[in-house]
């Protein structure tokens, strides 16, 4: 007789987070002194960083007693978020409702239909902000029916990243890491990971970048400058901005495909692009650097885009 049933295995939920550090040495190996490393963030159960964000934020609501009884989650998302809330919601049990602009790539589309979660598709040349402002209304038509997530301004996002991300790439380093580069969506990532790694040396310098203009091909980033600022945005805890160009990020894409067998999404290409550049500023100055960047989701979502057959 089998009784133990329940007790084996592992919940899918349990594996978010403590992803692994891959070494991008064959991209570095020009560059003496200087080490890179990237948090494998498509190793989480949902596929990208936003596992971490959605968990966090889900387990603060639940603890608030919103989300029972047929309640359910709604928020605008550029589609990770949306594809870890539509996971958690389907492995916890309460709807999701997700509004974003309709232009998001096939792939995200078919996921987030796959999960079951419901999509209010917003205009695209309205950008993430267009999703934003449909969520804000929807979620003061109907407050009963829904608990407006608003990861943007949720303090449990960049949280979920000062408790699990930093303390990882700490210890992952141990306690070697020199630079933190991470790009800025919610700013969730770069907010909460920094916070928590400058208590823990000041000392470590921390990067953000974004995308150098509002039309770009990094999705799941903004331009700071002329979206709509996230609540949870500081701008002063960067020590540095990079602004960096959709092509940049594209050929990156393609070099780490190519060169080391690493398939990542396009604003990971690009965090790595704002690291290499920090590294050989780092190695002309005849210094060491340890620098730790976040791969925030693998290239399978993007595989559509045409720029993987050019050049
Ligand atoms: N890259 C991708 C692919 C994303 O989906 C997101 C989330 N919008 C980010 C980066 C940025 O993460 P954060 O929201 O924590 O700033």
């Amino acid at each position: 007789m089998i009784t133990t049933v329940k007790s084996l295995g592992t919940n899918i939920l349990d594996r978010i987070g403590n992803t692994p550090l891959v070494r991008l040495d064959r991209l570095a190996a020009h560059l003496d002194g200087i080490q890179i490393l990237g948090k494998a963030e498509w190793a989480n159960p949902g596929g990208s960083v936003k596992d971490r964000a959605a968990s966090a934020i889900v387990a603060d609501a639940q603890a608030r007693g919103f989300l029972k009884n047929g309640h359910g989650l709604l928020d605008a998302t550029s589609g990770n978020t949306g594809i870890a809330y539509a996971m958690l919601g389907a492995a916890m049990g309460f709807p999701v409702t997700l509004c974003m602009p309709s232009n998001v790539s096939p792939e995200r589309k078919r996921i987030l239909s796959a999960y079951g979660a419901e999509i209010v598709w917003t205009n695209p040349a309205d950008g993430s902000d267009g999703a934003i402002r449909e969520a804000r209304a929807r979620a003061a038509a109907e407050p009963d029916k829904y608990f407006y997530a608003d990861q943007y301004s949720n303090e449990a996002n960049w949280k979920a990243h000062y408790r699990t991300t930093a303390n990882e790439i700490w210890e992952q380093t141990e306690g070697q890491v020199t630079h933190f580069v991470a790009g800025l969506g919610t700013s969730g990532t770069f907010m909460g990971t920094t916070r928590r790694l400058k208590e823990l040396n000041p000392a470590i310098q921390c990067i953000s970048m974004q995308p150098d203009s509002p039309f770009n091909g990094l999705e799941g980033l903004k331009h700071m400058a002329t979206a709509i600022v996230p609540k949870i945005y500081d701008s002063h805890l960067a020590d540095e901005n990079i602004e960096m160009p959709t092509e940049n990020a594209y050929q990156m894409a393609k070099s780490l495909a190519r060169h080391q067998g690493l398939l990542v999404g396009i604003s990971a290409a690009g965090a790595v692009a704002a690291s290499l550049a920090l590294g050989e500023r780092e190695a002309k100055a005849g210094r060491e650097a340890v620098i730790v960047t976040i791969l925030c989701d693998s290239a399978e979502k993007y595989l559509s885009e045409r720029f993987w057959e050019e050049g």
